[in-house]
């Protein structure tokens, strides 16, 4: 029998792969309801998520996608088009076409980035690049990965980069992050396994070759897999561990008369602390009665500061009137990423003990990331 602690994205992937497998598992899981900051709660008629802006990173090509489907979970994902626009000097530019000559730039500087830039941070690049491309970076690190060039070395964005070439860009799941779950929730059940909401587990402990968890009393397992992060994963084994700084960010959900980016793409944005903005109910319009406008800005520092800039910047971009449906922050032990990209730990904890998601992620973006490191956390667990 193998546990899962937490029902966010990471542990029911991690679920579903077992019990597909054939193995016993059962899920623990705090809060009343699955998916953790992959779902969404149906706030002013609008699913306001309780983490992601509904986008999947590579739409139906990626490796999500395709561990969705090798576990059989049907979930249909409406790739973007376009991909993405960046707003450049009040003009929006479509990117595949006019700003992927990054490609292109970060080809050429490839050879160099093996003696030059590799093991420095990518604020070293970025300040070779021309100011275009630069800001581009800039918007790109802020949106998906809610980090600063100052974050992550050329080498490990150089690996997510190469996945966003092969993989391309992002996609929407229709009915949301919450569909997502449903149907991994469903499928999960439908394969024996169990997940049981309001059951918080407490303590860990190795017992006779075995994991003993703590739920209302101590129970034993074969094995365990932790979805709540290397650090919380530690401390219920009663241990303290140093971990990477977590990624920090502010999204607000905004309903609009009418659409303003028109598209199932990011508008990427230059030069401003809000890094980009996407529109899914152009994909899906149940998602929300009306228009939903949802922005992310990654920031640092005092977040009420943080929040008045973002304000004042939506304004001057969207320009027309709308009504603000939330404003969420998100740090500490609800954060954007647990771990900055490219600084995630492995997915081993102990014999018998795996982490799996945002802070044992592959080597990848956000979700898709997290797909990877269920995978990878398995292998290691039938060694
Ligand atoms: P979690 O979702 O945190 O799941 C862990 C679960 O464990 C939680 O449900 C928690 O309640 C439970 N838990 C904790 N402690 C215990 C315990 N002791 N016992 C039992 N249960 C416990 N990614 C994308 O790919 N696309 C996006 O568009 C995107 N946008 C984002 C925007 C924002 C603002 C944020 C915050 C994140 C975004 N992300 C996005 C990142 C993505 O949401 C996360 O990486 C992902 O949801 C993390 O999943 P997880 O399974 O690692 O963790």
């Amino acid at each position: 029998m193998i546990a899962v602690i937490g029902a966010g994205l990471g542990g029911l992937l991690a679920a579903n792969l077992l019990a597909k497998e054939g193995y016993e598992v059962e899920v623990y899981e705090r809060l009343p309801f699955p998916g953790g900051r992959f779902t969404s709660l149906n706030y002013k008629g609008f699913e306001v998520s309780t983490g992601a802006l509904h986008m999947i990173p590579h739409g139906s090509r990626g490796p999500l996608a395709k561990l969705l489907k090798r576990i059989g979970a049907k979930v249909e994902i409406v790739d973007s088009k376009p991909e993405g626009e960046f707003l450049w000097n009040g003009e929006r530019i479509e990117v595949r076409r006019r700003v992927f000559p990054l490609k292109a730039v970060l080809k050429f500087y490839k050879e160099l980035a093996i003696s030059k830039f590799k093991d420095r941070t990518l604020d070293v690049f970025a300040n070779s690049l021309d100011d275009f491309t630069k800001a581009f970076l800039n918007s790109f690190l802020g949106w998906s990965l809610s980090i600063y060039p100052e974050d992550i070395t050329f080498r490990k964005f150089y690996e997510i980069f190469k996945q966003t070439v092969k993989y391309r860009g992002p996609g929407i799941p229709i009915g949301g992050c919450k569909a997502v779950i449903n149907e991994l929730v469903e499928n999960l059940e439908s394969m024996g396994g169990r997940i049981y909401l309001r059951k918080e587990v407490r303590g860990m402990k190795e017992s006779d070759g075995k994991i003993k968890l703590l739920v209302d009393d101590w129970k034993v397992f074969d094995s365990v897999v932790s979805n709540v992060g290397h650090k919380l994963t530690a401390e219920l084994m009663g241990e303290k561990i140093s971990h990477p700084e977590e990624s920090r960010g502010i999204k607000y959900t905004l309903k609009l008369e009418e659409p303003f980016l028109e598209h199932t793409g990011v508008l990427f944005v230059a030069n401003k602390n809000v890094a980009g903005m996407n529109e899914v109910t152009n994909a899906d319009p149940n998602l929300g009665k009306g228009v939903m406008l949802q922005v992310h800005q990654p920031f640092r520092g005092e977040v009420r500061k943080a929040i008045e800039i973002g304000l004042r910047e939506i304004r001057e971009i969207v320009g027309k009137s709308f009504e603000l449906i939330a404003v969420q922050s998100f740090s500490n032990d609800w954060p954007v990423n647990r771990a900055k990209a490219g600084s995630d730990l492995g997915v081993v904890f102990k014999e018998r003990v795996v982490v799996v998601g945002d802070g044992a992620k592959g080597r990848d973006i956000e979700v898709e990331g997290i797909a990877l490191g269920v995978e990878k956390a398995l292998e290691e667990l039938k060694r």
